[in-house]
């Protein structure tokens, strides 16, 4: 068989530990052998961003912009611990967020869902989209201890002049935090959602809580509303999906209660929780694929989930693992469909979906890593383990 030919490059940011592994095993199993990669390659790997004193990082977010579609393994984000083992110059910062920050972009999260592996919510037919904003709130916040004193909160304007909030009268020892959010961020926030929702054809909800953060929360809501009136209501209709706005408890009631089937807007700290709620309730965190959308239509594909780092400790003493590749396997195929989509290549395109579909089928045939082996119940079918290698090898032979 002739391989799949590519026109632009995927910029590839190859990581850390245990992913790194699967990294290379995905490549050399289920894409080389089909596909004349053409990838700008970036290696992110710790000891590579410390000897590059993490310029590689920039550089890779910068390819990322020139071809518009990158597909990143997971990183170390170092802390204490980290600087010892991988005796670094400096704790690095979080490669993910440097990434974020030239990109500026909202970080869409969907659960690969499985026939054979139930979601913890029997209603759950579809999978819920989290669209996480990945700019400001507590992320950016500076907070600290009080004493007995009275806290407040000075805004200076170019000219100088100066507003002042209180914000409380200390009595006794506590804490305070301040924290900021842009209406440039937020809008494209807003309007990177009303895309992903449209390319999706899923409806979108937005939820804060401008009830009680009337002005801060309530910004947010205002400038959803603005664009969706000004930009998107028409687009949303023609496509028949609705934009709902309404309260972070009225949404999270919602969502238990649902089908499915909904792209769910949140702010920074709401996304970074439910996230992780919806990625457990559909099954396993190995199963949750993670995209980055920039306002201008840039793509970063990689799992959710980080390095796995007991595993590798297990394959370094070269002890068997069984690592699930399942989300890494979707970044790349996400990464390469968007890639065919966009250089108008059918056959690419064709691949992806293909190797989706025989990933599927090798889980609901029985064939699965540890970490879904519990939780999988089909009729007729004892689901078997099988190591990290093995599986990979698995949906080769389907595919
Ligand atoms: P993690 O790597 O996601 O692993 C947490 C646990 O979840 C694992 O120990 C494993 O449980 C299970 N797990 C996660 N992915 C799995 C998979 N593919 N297959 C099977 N089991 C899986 O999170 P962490 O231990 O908190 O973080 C490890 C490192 O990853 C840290 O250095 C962190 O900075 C980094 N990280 C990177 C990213 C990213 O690049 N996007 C995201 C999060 C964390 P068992 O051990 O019980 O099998
Ligand atoms: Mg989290």
């Amino acid at each position: 068989m002739a391989k799949i030919l590519m026109k632009t490059p995927i910029v590839e940011m190859d990581g850390d530990e245990m992913t790194r592994i699967v990294w290379k095993l995905i490549k050399d199993i289920l894409i080389l052998p089909y596909v004349d990669l053409k990838s700008d390659y970036y290696d992110l790997g710790l000891v590579n961003r410390d000897k590059t004193n993490d310029e590689i990082t920039v550089q890779a977010a910068n390819a990322t912009k020139k071809y518009g579609v990158a597909v990143k393994c997971a990183t170390i984000t170092p802390n204490a611990q980290r600087m010892t083992e991988y005796n670094l110059k400096e704790m690095w910062k979080s490669p993910n967020g440097t990434i974020r920050a030239i990109l500026d972009g909202t970080v869409f999260r969907a659960p690969v869902l499985v026939d054979g592996i139930a979601p913890y919510i029997p209603t759950w037919e579809k999978p819920i989209v989290i669209a996480r904003h990945a700019y400001g709130d507590i992320y950016k916040a500076v907070d600290g201890v009080a004493g007995k004193g009275k806290a407040e909160l000075v805004f200076t304007d170019e000219k100088g002049e100066k507003t002042t909030l209180p914000v409380f009268d200390f009595k006794d020892n506590g804490v305070v935090l301040a924290m900021h959010n842009t209406d440039k961020s937020i809008a494209s926030f807003a309007r990177s959602c009303f895309n992903y929702a449209l390319e999706v054809k899923l409806p979108l909800w937005f939820s804060t809580k401008d009830t009680i953060s009337k002005k801060y929360d309530g910004r947010f809501k205002a400038i959803f509303e603005k664009i969706y009136n000004e930009e998107y209501k028409d687009k949303f209709e023609k496509a028949g999906i609705e934009y709902l706005y309404t309260l972070i408890d009225d949404a999270v009631a919602r969502i238990i209660r649902s089908r499915g089937g909904i792209v769910w807007a949140c702010k920074n700290y709401d996304g970074d929780v439910m996230s992780d709620m919806i990625a457990t309730a559909f099954g396993s965190l190995a199963m949750m694929t993670s995209v980055l959308v920039s306002p201008d239509g840039i793509y970063e594909f990689e799992a959710a989930h980080g390095t796995v780092t007991r595993h590798y400790y297990k394959y370094l003493k070269g002890e068997e693992t069984s690592t699930n590749p399942v989300a890494t396997i979707f970044a790349w195929t996400g990464a390469l469909k968007k890639r065919g989509d966009l250089d108008d290549l059918p056959d690419l395109v064709d691949f992806a979906d293909r190797l989706e579909k025989a990933t599927l089928r090798t889980i609901e045939e029985g064939e699965m890593t540890g970490d879904l082996v519990g939780l999988f119940k089909k009729d007729g079918i004892t689901p078997q383990k099988l190591s990290t290698e093995d599986f990979l090898k698995a949906i080769a032979k389907r595919l």
